[in-house]
């Protein structure tokens, strides 16, 4: 997933013509000052923490300044400080407006429907999950005609904006979806978007842009913040490995076996840590750097859990053995496998061979890693 640090979405907004604050975005609090003395933001100035997860207001990564020396000691208390565990490392300066109104409004993709889908509501400002399901007006778009005037009119109704402001509207709308299509964005959310006289302002940006496109943009390589640097290792190998918050790592192959997995662990009280899916490969040395890269997460166990369809068993369990070779004594951890299908009884000779045994029930199995893991601690 590529998430735009806002100062990135905002840059994107200026681009399609979504109108947003002056501001600029700077790295240390000496930058900060200078920035409002030469005049780049005029004061009085809101100082933004730059981090890729929300609730910024409410939890004092956003504050405002009405000095030079104000502005300083914001971004002297936000620059270097954790804010949800992400170090801030930049903030986005900006000129403070006087809001009348705070509005949402989003473009997201709805894979349900297969469609992109605009969302507005008129309770803007706060997070979007705690405005109740009347409070949001929900249009599926046809991606053919693309955003149509009946939508951008019913869009201005369902917010209460008549007039010139229905007009300002109605071109931000154009300008937003424009962005949510040729960028690729899975999604494109303005909250607040800001009444200030008779003139829309964005105040927030978040864009995400659709991770199978990325292909198309290389100009966000570069933004990968939130992956964790063995995610980041993984994706460069080409391996799908996610990290989570438990101590159970789980290597299976298959988007659904894999989330089958997890879903068992919990059900019998794990927690998994990092999970690793093998997909359709069978490749000894892919099975065995997936495996080295899983042990770096050092999780208290590791569950394999592989159906062999197209991926055979015993190649699989080969992969694993060497694997489990090359691991240092110190960061062994118990391994319980469950290995089925396509060669299972080569596989499981294989693996038993080297002291690992298969337990062919995925109940059993489950909770024999889940005590595992709790006995590890
Ligand atoms: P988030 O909490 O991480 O979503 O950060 P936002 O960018 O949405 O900012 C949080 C809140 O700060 C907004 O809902 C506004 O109420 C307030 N805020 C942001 N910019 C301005 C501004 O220019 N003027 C005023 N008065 N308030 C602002
Ligand atoms: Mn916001």
């Amino acid at each position: 997933m590529v998430k735009l640090p806002e100062g990135r979405g905002k840059e994107l907004f200026r681009k399609y013509g979504v109108p947003v604050p002056s501001g600029v975005v700077v790295a240390s609090a000496e930058e900060a000052e200078r920035a409002v003395r030469a005049g780049t933001v005029p004061l009085p100035c809101v100082v933004k923490a730059q981090v890729l997860v929300g609730g910024r207001g409410k939890g004092g990564a956003v504050r405002f300044a009405s000095t030079p020396e104000e502005t300083r000691a914001a971004a002297a208390a936000i620059l270097g400080s954790s804010f949800q565990g992400e170090t801030v490392r930049a903030v986005l300066l900006e000129e403070k407006v006087a809001i009348a109104r705070e509005l949402y409004v989003s473009f997201a993709l709805d894979r349900s429907l297969r469609v992109p889908i605009l969302m507005t509501s008129a309770r803007g400002g706060v997070e979007i999950e705690s405005v109740g399901d009347t409070e949001i007006d929900r249009q599926p778009i046809d991606p053919f005609p693309g955003l149509v005037a009946y939508e951008r009119r019913r869009a201005a109704q369902s917010l209460g904006l008549t007039g010139p402001l229905a007009g300002e509207l109605d071109r931000l709308l154009g300008g937003l979806y424009r962005l949510f299509d040729r960028e690729d964005a899975e999604l494109v959310e303005v909250n607040p978007l800001a009444v200030v006289g008779d003139k829309l302002l964005a105040l927030d940006a978040k864009v995400i842009i659709e991770d199978d496109a990325a292909f198309r943009h290389p100009e966000y390589a570069a933004v990968r913040d939130d992956r964790t640097p063995l995610e980041e290792i993984a994706r460069e190998k080409d391996i799908a490995f996610v990290q989570l918050d438990g101590n159970i790592g789980v290597i299976a192959n298959g988007a659904g076996l894999t989330m089958a997995t997890l879903d068992v662990l919990k059900e019998f009280g794990g927690a998994p840590g990092v999970f690793l899916d093998l997909g359709g490969t069978d490749d000894p040395k892919k099975v065995s750097e997936a495996f080295l890269l899983m042990a770096q997460a050092k999780p208290k166990a590791v569950f394999l859990n592989i159906f062999g369809g197209v991926t055979r068993c015993d190649t699989v369990a080969n992969g694993l053995v060497a694997a489990l070779g090359s691991v240092p004594a110190a960061e062994r951890f118990p391994l319980v496998a469950r290995i089925r299908g396509n060669n299972e009884a080569e596989g499981i000779a294989i693996l038993r061979a080297a002291g690992v045994t298969s337990v062919p029930d995925l109940r059993s199995s489950a909770q024999a890693v889940v005590a595992a893991a709790k006995e590890a601690r």
